[in-house]
């Protein structure tokens, strides 16, 4: 339902208040208070590493640190697992890292705050496949589509270890939305033609070989969420396609697609020291975040 109005908290229900609450805190904690987090505020890194295992096990998570070597500098993933029934995984993920000059609420805070959030409702849950929770280091430039990508390592030690991922989740970007006509741009005319010019939905974005996955998981979406969604399985050398963690595990063979509000097509802010906390919608955020705990509710449970 493109340009329709969201009535400020009069459409949250009562758990949904609860999870505004979370998400508002938690980028308030990485954003606010951590700040700028990369390899250059190396100590701020590993405070938001801290602080994310710290989270997971206050939701009951025991939480296994995924080690790599940079320049001599120790980067950690972070994954906190669900363990199913099955040997199917499906692993939900974001990067925690924020790009060099900027603090990062909504690339990637909104992020995190989701995958926290997400991991606190499924934790000591039945499901039929694992579920893996990972936050990951060093997404943005200059590590970005590298070897030295904290996906792109965790992706690989997947594939080397035979793991049956059969979907991953990229959260990416979540947090910003405009009612304004014309406030969502696109890479290229091309693509712009075939959706909304308002940028007021949550974007599903993959790779043409993660068509079956996606659309799953979009369909799962609108049957609850309260909030307009596009869905777009584009070819990966479109601009912004591949622009998070959904890429490295493609390069795995792994499908795979990102949820975003679209970020530089859209959010005045991004990558810019003016990424703070107060420029998000909380409430459409939260609406997006409540859509996705239904999405991974129903791959859970099989529909
Ligand atoms: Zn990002």
């Amino acid at each position: 339902m493109p340009g329709r109005n969201i009535s400020k908290a009069a459409e949250l229900s009562a758990e949904e208040i609860v999870l505004r609450a979370e998400l508002a805190a938690d980028v308030q904690k990485l954003a606010g208070e951590i700040g700028e987090r990369n390899m250059r505020r190396y100590s701020q890194l590993n405070a938001a590493a801290d602080f994310i295992e710290d989270s997971f096990s206050r939701a009951g998570l025991r939480s296994r640190r995924d080690t790599y070597d940079l320049d001599g500098l120790a980067c950690h993933n972070l994954e906190a697992e669900i363990r199913g029934s099955r040997p199917e995984i499906i692993v939900i993920g974001a990067h925690y890292d924020s790009v060099l000059g900027s603090p990062g609420a909504n690339d990637n805070g909104t992020g995190v705050a989701a995958l926290l959030a997400l991991a606190r409702r499924f934790a000591g849950k039945v499901t039929a496949p694992t579920l893996r929770f990972v936050a990951f280091a060093n997404e943005e430039p200059p590590y970005f589509q590298t070897e030295q990508m904290g996906s792109l390592v965790y992706a690989r030690g997947c594939k080397a270890r035979s793991d049956q991922i059969s979907g991953m989740i990229s959260l990416e970007t979540m947090g910003y939305f405009s009612d304004a006509p014309r406030s969502q741009t696109y890479p290229s005319i091309g693509v712009g033609a075939f959706y909304p010019s308002t940028g007021n939905f949550i974007g599903f974005v993959g790779n043409l070989r993660s068509r079956g996955f996606l659309h799953r998981a979009i369909r799962l979406f609108r049957q609850e969420a309260k909030l307009p969604s596009e869905g777009g399985t584009l070819p990966s050398f479109i601009p912004g396609v591949g622009w998070s963690d959904q890429w490295a595990f493609w390069q795995c063979g792994y499908p795979a697609f990102m949820m975003t509000d679209t970020a530089p097509f859209r959010y005045p802010h991004y990558h810019e020291a003016t990424d703070t906390p107060d420029k998000l919608d909380y409430d459409r955020f939260t609406l997006v975040v409540s859509g996705v705990e239904k999405v991974i509710e129903g791959i859970a449970s099989g529909r």
